[in-house]
């Protein structure tokens, strides 16, 4: 859950989903749409889908008990080098380097390193530090002490913005510091302008009802719940007797809303829409017709939580 995400904004759902799954048997045992009802809202969904996809690998693959050798941790769904190795760290006290994100800017400031820490050169010159700086021995827990100081620093003095150089402990040989370069490293990613991509959303209500569709399993929002989408240049009425075999009625165009991924920005035209009639029974797999609190409490994405919010006048 941390992953790309603050400590603030993970720590409801983190409860929650304990509270739901406390152990690994409890959460191989779940259903897909279950992990991803409780991560609705915290985004970046292939990590609940990979989370359960584990939970479930280890329950049939290794009797249920979370594996220790870093190798077989790093086969599993998204657990990288650096996630791997924090839990051989902190599960195992076993001697490894940790790279995140905030790991990354306290190397790069303090070698004074003059790469994007997100191109492969820089990263393998990271990880080459990182292993470097391993204490030698490690006893009494000092491996554990040493990551759980490193990732404290960047958060919390060695931060994005405004770092604390004035109290920092490793000042003394920072180059950023001594070159007054703190707030220029590490040098941001090369921009290039986001790709804007259109799509329309369908909010079709029939009754108290409104329909939804589940997204395939792999792309953005995999799995979860959204709103039938339609593309922008095609006929609203047409496409939905086509594809539903319902006729419509408009019942608002609301405003557009914009919803950034990492690679490129979604500009969203929703459109509410009630059935007039059916006309015909085109049934499709991976369609519920479901009330506005059901939908709410289902798998569904941000932008879908907020446009079925904005519309609670159509209730
Ligand atoms: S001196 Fe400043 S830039 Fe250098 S590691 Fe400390 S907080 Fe970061």
């Amino acid at each position: 859950m941390l992953q790309q995400t603050r400590v603030a904004t993970v720590i409801p759902y983190y409860l929650r989903f304990l509270r739901c799954f406390p152990d690994l048997k409890s959460l191989s045992l779940a259903s897909l749409d279950e992990v991803l009802a409780l991560w609705s809202g915290l985004g970046y969904y292939s990590r609940g889908r990979n989370l359960y996809k584990t939970a479930r690998l280890i329950v049939s693959d290794h009797h249920g008990i979370f594996p220790q050798k870093i190798e077989v941790i790093q086969q599993f769904p998204g657990i990288g080098r650096s996630t791997a190795a924090a839990i051989e760290v902190f599960a195992y006290g076993k001697r490894c380097a940790i790279l995140d994100g905030n790991v990354k800017r306290v190397l790069v400031r303090y070698f004074g390193m003059e790469g994007y820490p997100g191109e492969k050169k820089t990263e393998v010159l990271l990880w080459k530090k990182a292993e470097e700086l391993l204490p030698k021995n490690n006893v009494r827990g000092n491996i554990e002490a040493y990551s759980q100081a490193l990732m404290d620093l960047g958060a919390t003095l060695c931060t994005r913005t405004k770092p604390k150089c004035i109290v920092c402990p490793i000042q003394r040989e920072c180059v950023a510091f001594r070159e007054h370069r703190e707030d220029k490293l590490p040098i941001p990613r090369p921009c290039k302008p986001l790709l804007v991509k259109e799509t329309v959303m369908l909010m079709i209500i029939r009754r108290s009802e409104i329909l939804l569709e589940r997204r395939p399993l792999t792309g953005i929002w995999g799995g979860l719940w959204c709103l039938p989408e339609m593309p922008a240049n095609e006929n609203v009425f047409l496409y939905c007797t086509q594809r539903f075999g319902i006729k419509i009625k408009l019942l608002a165009h609301m405003p557009s809303i914009d919803h950034t991924f990492t690679h490129f920005k979604l500009r969203i035209y929703p459109r509410s829409l009630q059935v007039v009639s059916q006309i015909s029974k085109i049934s499709q797999s991976g369609q519920i017709w479901i009330s506005f609190t059901g939908a709410l409490e289902a798998a569904i994405p941000t932008p879908v939580r907020n446009l079925l919010n904005s519309s609670c006048f159509l209730k």
